[in-house]
């Protein structure tokens, strides 16, 4: 353009130049010398063609300065409508509309563009933060086994810190050799979907890993990623094999109860019983079998109504001395029989606290029954309480001169079906007491149960509750 304008402007300016000779040759001839008018024709003439020149330039100064910053250029035509210079300048406005136009639709597309790459951004981030609140481990890896993303909970069971520029080979990362097998093989076997149990150590401990990995394919044959998910399944398993403990010990339970029954039963109908002690003998063994049984079922069923949470608790406000008290006076009668002599703490003061009734009552009836079977005769149980009014607490413990129980079996004796094998030959029981105790005291109550024993000497069993809120604020102003 600026080309053009030049050539046109030099044309003109030599067409003047010409001119102006032209006219100063007639008058020299005329006169017959170049006249000083005459020069100065010559000098107004290239003035003239200079200053036309100096516009055009301006203008189009004024064009590259809009088409450099972006902004819409306008031109007016200074020529008469008919005029080659007026094309000329409709041919440019012409051009610089179809720049403008195409100026315009680069910069929406670019600001498209923008605006893409920042929604992707956000996008990729939302999953990352998702991916990194999700407790199971995800990894996803290339064709290559090459780790291309690892969520938090990856890092922390594997040990490794995931680098987002640098994609590490996941046989360099994971430190379970299993698992890296069962990535490659996934890989090259092509298989949608496969799932595996992955047990690994941590910390000492084995940790079982529910693994599933899914073959991510490109649509073309060619597998893009594999992505494998770990979820931590150890506790699932540790309840479901205590399910099953739980149920063959109670099925082994209720079977002793049961044979007993039908062996005396079936004497019973065969005649076997001739005389009316036996009679009475064999009803007696099978009231007592079917009492165990009963109580069995009753405690089975207690404990896991407690565990479930669907026992109905009725919490009121007891003094504890008083459930004591009562307790101590049914155990008396079975206690005399042995010549155990039971020693109770005379009432304290305060000592209220937020219980149901009926499932203390139980635990002080459970401890002191155990403290009668486990001591010889001419033994001693001893009751007592002491109240701790900084900690807002009471402590109940029942001591006895019994056998005691051997180191190996203090810890275990709270667990369900445990029974002290030295202990079998005193008296009979279903191991199911003390657990029952534990969950009323600890689950229900929110308080906490303790033993300690000497073999030979005798044990203390106890257990802590919390005072009701009112006693605790007695007690204390
Ligand atoms: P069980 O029905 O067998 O008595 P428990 O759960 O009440 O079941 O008690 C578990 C085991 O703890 C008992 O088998 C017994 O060996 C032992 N045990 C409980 N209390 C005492 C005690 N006071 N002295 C000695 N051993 C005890």
């Amino acid at each position: 353009m600026k080309k053009e304008y030049i050539n046109w402007g030099l044309v003109i300016g030599v067409g003047l130049i010409a001119t102006v000779f032209s006219i100063t040759a007639v008058l020299a001839s005329m006169s017959g010398t170049i006249t000083v008018l005459s020069m100065a024709v010559v000098l107004l003439s290239f003035a003239a063609v200079g200053f036309m020149l100096a516009g055009y330039v301006r203008q189009l100064q004024a064009m590259a300065h809009s088409i450099s910053v972006g902004s819409q250029i306008r031109l007016t035509s200074e020529y008469p409508a008919d005029s080659i210079l007026n094309e000329v300048w409709i041919a440019a406005e012409q051009f610089l509309d179809g720049s403008n136009q195409k100026m315009k639709t680069l910069q929406n597309e670019n600001q498209g563009v923008t605006w893409q790459l920042q929604l992707l951004s956000q996008q990729k981030n939302s999953v990352e933060t998702v991916l990194n609140s999700i407790h199971d481990a995800v990894i996803v890896t290339d064709n290559r086994d090459r780790i291309i993303l690892a969520n938090a909970s990856a890092e922390n069971i594997f040990g490794f810190k995931f680098d987002r520029d640098v994609f590490q080979p996941a046989q360099k990362m994971i430190p379970s050799e299993e698992l890296v097998a069962m990535i490659s093989k996934s890989r090259t076997s092509r298989t949608a979907q496969v799932r595996h149990e992955l047990t690994m150590e941590e910390s000492g401990n084995p940790v079982s890993y529910d693994t599933v990995l899914s073959c991510v394919e490109d649509g073309r044959g060619g597998v893009l990623q594999i992505v494998t998910v770990l979820h931590d399944i150890t506790r699932e398993k540790e309840v479901a094999r205590m399910k099953n403990d739980f149920v063959s010990h109670v099925s082994h339970e209720l079977k002793t109860p049961l044979a007993s029954i039908n062996a005396y039963a079936e004497m019973l109908v065969d005649g076997e019983a001739e005389d009316i002690e036996t009679i009475q003998q064999f009803c007696g063994v099978i009231q007592s079998q079917a009492q165990r049984l009963s109580r069995l079922i009753e405690d089975i069923l207690n404990i896991s109504r407690i565990e479930s949470g669907l026992i109905k608790v009725s919490r009121e406000t007891h003094s504890l001395a008083l459930v004591i008290r009562d307790a101590v006076e049914m155990i008396t009668s079975y206690a005399q029989e042995k010549n155990i002599t039971i020693q109770s703490p005379a009432p304290i003061l305060y000592d209220q606290v937020n219980i149901d009734r009926d499932m203390i009552s139980q635990v002080v009836i459970n401890l002191l029954s155990n403290a009668v079977k486990y001591t010889p005769a001419e033994g001693r149980i001893t009751v007592d309480s002491v109240l701790n009014e900084a900690e807002g607490q009471i402590t109940v413990t029942i001591t006895d001169t019994g056998v005691g129980i051997p180191a190996e079996d203090v810890d275990h004796v709270f667990d369900k079906f445990y029974r002290v094998q030295a202990n079998n030959k005193y008296a009979k029981g279903t191991g199911l007491g003390l657990n029952l105790v534990k969950q009323i005291v600890e689950t229900v109550h929110g308080g906490s149960v303790f033993v300690t024993s000497t073999p030979g000497q005798g044990s203390t069993f106890g257990f802590v509750l919390p005072l009701s809120k009112e006693t605790a604020a007695q007690s204390v102003s």
